[in-house]
């Protein structure tokens, strides 16, 4: 491991030899750049200096405001930064997880590298459709393995759009109002997109408004729907983030009926976890076959697995013959613990 270079430090990969981070989840001072791969909570910082998408670079401004030094790459353009002590070329690749979010393919003289960040294989509706083809035959993977273990298998996510439509339908047919549980980027707009032909009344929380505007101002449309004030709601469709429900639920006139989105789902106490009606698996991430499927398809020499699954995934990975291990093992450890928050996915990425 020792030969390698790069290394996982607190969360994070770090390239010593470039003066390269990828993800640091602390802020890193002058004189290192950090490739940020999306603009989730858990993977940005007030850094000096990133590299990252126009959209990432616009969700970050919303989200830490701030100045920074920003190199802005579109997808598939490769960008060569050549410093003393820093010589590199970086490509970024659609990683399908949220709005912008990106791998990032690096080579220099000692090899090539990719690092998925969070991803999806299966096309979404809020974010672009993940394609590592030009990462095809790189020396390192790095990659996020969320959901690694075989019983997280999604079923399709057309199924599940019309589940949670139907679910809103009779909900608001009962006279109830629907509450739909989902972060405020990626799954929110997910969601809002769900229901676009629906036709139903959509109430928005703050945040999740605040983040579709982002999507909007780059193009992306979705259907009517009303900022959550003071006013009692009857008989309507609300999204908000897990944390937004407390102010949510006051403002309901009448019964909730709740619904969580997320990956988690696939876990048969899952509802109750969350105290709701009914969990419905959507995810941002990639599930178990997809995960297998997305290193069939970059076929790189070597994998390390990082996040949720990462060792259970690396020996599946070495039982299809892959030279694979495992660079983190403490979110296993903490999903064995029951880490709640991280099961939850309060951490606002899951
Ligand atoms: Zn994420």
């Amino acid at each position: 491991m020792s030969s390698l270079p790069f290394a996982y430090v607190r969360g994070a990969i770090h390239l010593p030899e470039l003066a390269l981070w990828l993800d640091a989840h602390e802020a890193r001072p002058h004189g290192e750049r950090v490739f940020v791969s999306h603009a989730h909570s858990d993977h940005t910082a007030s850094h000096r200096e990133i590299i990252a998408t126009e959209a990432t670079r616009r969700l970050m401004q919303t989200r830490l405001g701030g100045k920074r030094v920003e190199h802005i790459l579109p997808f598939g353009e490769t960008r060569s930064f050549d410093e003393p002590g820093s010589r590199y070329e970086i490509t970024l690749l659609p990683a399908g997880h949220i709005l912008g979010s990106a791998m990032s393919l690096v080579k220099w003289h000692a090899g090539s590298l990719l690092y998925t960040g969070d991803f999806k294989l299966r096309p979404g509706l809020s974010a672009e459709v993940c394609d590592p083809t030009l990462a095809h035959g790189c020396d390192w993977l790095i990659m996020e393995t969320t959901f690694g273990r075989p019983q997280y298998s999604f079923p399709p996510s057309t199924e599940t759009r019309c589940d949670i439509v139907q679910f809103c339908r009779e909900t608001l047919a009962a006279g109830d109002t629907s509450v739909l549980l989902g972060y405020s980027l990626g799954r929110a707009q997910e969601l809002l997109r769900t229901l676009s032909d629906a036709n139903l009344p959509i109430v928005v929380h703050r945040t999740v408004q605040q983040m579709t505007r982002t999507y909007q101002e780059l193009g992306w449309e979705f259907p009517a729907h009303e900022l959550l004030t003071d006013e009692p709601i009857t008989q309507k469709v609300v999204i908000c983030p897990s944390n937004g429900l407390k102010t949510v639920r006051p403002r309901i006139v009448g019964n909730a009926r709740i619904a969580v989105i997320t990956g988690w789902a696939m876990d048969r106490n899952c509802r109750f976890r969350y105290q709701a009606d009914a969990a419905f698996p959507l995810s941002d991430h990639a599930d178990h076959p997809e995960l297998i499927e997305f290193v069939r398809r970059v076929n790189p020499k070597q994998v390390f697995t990082v996040h949720g699954f990462a060792s259970e995934f690396a020996q599946t990975l070495r039982d299809l013959g892959y030279d694979a291990r495992a660079l983190s093992e403490n979110d296993q450890l903490q999903l064995a613990l029951g880490d709640r928050s991280h099961q939850l996915g309060l951490d606002d990425s899951r």
